[in-house]
């Protein structure tokens, strides 16, 4: 890789040459681009409920002048509860990205080559740039299923880390038992296996849970989730690794700064966790309009993926950055998708019925201009 300089500092040049992370518009952005009041922001898979009131009340005990808990005690306590796991198994993160980070950080060394599917994640790639891995993208099969064929071919090369999303952002299906299991029996065991369940909560009822699923495998993996979508805490930044093994954890959290969680955060997560009936319920509402969603969009003949997720990853058969200018026109954030091949996709998350009802309005606007 070329050095590269900036006024006389050489920089990482793995670091310098990283694509950049294709985030969602924000929403003052968008209110000037526009000239829209009410944004209907559908681009980053935020929850359209907020989160349970039982954070509000819990965030006025909070104390700004004090350092937050570097080990997250209460917070990793309340998991390991949830989750019958060792709390020394668990290291919470300034949102589940910083753990993706984190894996990174503690497993990969300069040529180690890393395993993900396209279309993906985009930090499941970003970050194994960072730390000087070769990255190879296994794309999802004809009809945006998982290929797992060739995944299971793609584990050949003994790749230090597989990083798969399931459910799958952007695609939207989750793995299956059968097929999860056909893919844990093909990781060497030098492999980590990462399963990203950022979208865990929206799955339906035949979908593994990937702790489980694991459990027994003998394979050293991490599970990584999120408070940031079925908890609605995103603003927060807060999600959490589950690693196989406490050794493992600890290189974790070598990796990560040492105050990465803010007191806010901790205090949030753990009132959130107090309060699942909440989650549930929001998460119903959502797998509803989902369906509801999902219906409109193949009532107008465009193909979108069958979704385990809270968005839908859909070809609206035009280029997918001036499909984003119509949708913010009407004061509508989605995300258009650049990967190649994929040009034409659009990923939109589920909101409210309201903002829904304006996307479907304005997606039969497009598709008729
Ligand atoms: C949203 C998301 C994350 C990151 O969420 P955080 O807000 O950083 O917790 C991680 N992985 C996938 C696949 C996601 O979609």
């Amino acid at each position: 890789m070329n050095e590269m300089t900036i006024a006389g500092i050489r920089l990482n040049p793995h670091v310098a040459a990283l694509p950049p992370y294709n985030a969602g518009m924000n929403i003052a952005v968008a209110r000037k681009l526009s000239g829209h009041d009410e944004i209907a922001a559908l681009a980053s898979n935020e929850n359209p409920h907020g989160c349970s009131p039982k954070v509000a009340a819990a965030l006025a005990g909070l104390d700004p002048s004090r350092y937050a808990d570097p080990a997250c005690v209460a917070l990793r306590a309340a998991l390991s509860a949830k989750l019958d796991v060792a709390p020394e198994r668990i290291v919470v993160g300034n949102g589940s990205e910083e753990m993706i980070a984190a894996i990174c950080r503690a497993a990969l060394q300069p040529g180690a080559s890393v395993v993900t599917v396209s279309p993906g994640f985009g930090l499941h790639e970003i970050e194994a740039l960072a730390n000087g891995a070769r990255v190879v993208k296994v794309p999802m099969a004809k009809d945006l299923g998982f290929d797992i064929d060739a995944i299971v071919a793609s584990m050949a090369e003994k790749p230090a880390i597989i990083f798969l999303s399931s459910p799958s952002n952007p695609v939207g299906p989750a793995l299956d038992h059968a097929a999860l299991s056909r893919i844990l029996a093909a990781v060497p065991k030098e492999t980590l296996f990462v399963l990203d369940e950022a979208y865990f909560e929206f799955t339906d009822g035949d979908t593994p849970d990937g702790l489980e699923a694991l459990r027994d495998t003998g394979l050293s993996h991490v599970v990584l989730r999120t408070f940031s979508k079925a908890y609605g805490l995103a603003g927060l930044r807060v999600g959490y690794a589950v690693a196989s093994d406490e050794r493992l954890a600890r290189t974790m959290t070598s990796a990560k700064t040492p105050f990465n969680v803010n007191a806010a955060a901790q205090i949030a997560a753990v009132a959130a966790l107090e309060d699942e009936e909440w989650m549930r319920r929001s998460v119903a509402a959502v797998k509803a309009e989902r369906e509801r969603m999902a219906a409109a969009i193949a009532a107008m003949g465009l193909f979108a993926p069958k979704s385990q997720t809270n968005f839908l990853f859909l070809d609206v058969r035009r280029d997918s950055q001036a499909a984003m200018e119509h949708f913010l026109s009407e004061g509508i954030i989605i995300k258009p998708w650049k990967e190649k091949g994929f040009e034409t996709f659009v990923r939109v998350t589920v909101g409210s019925p309201a903002d829904n009802d304006r996307f479907l309005a304005a997606l039969e606007r497009l598709l008729k201009a």
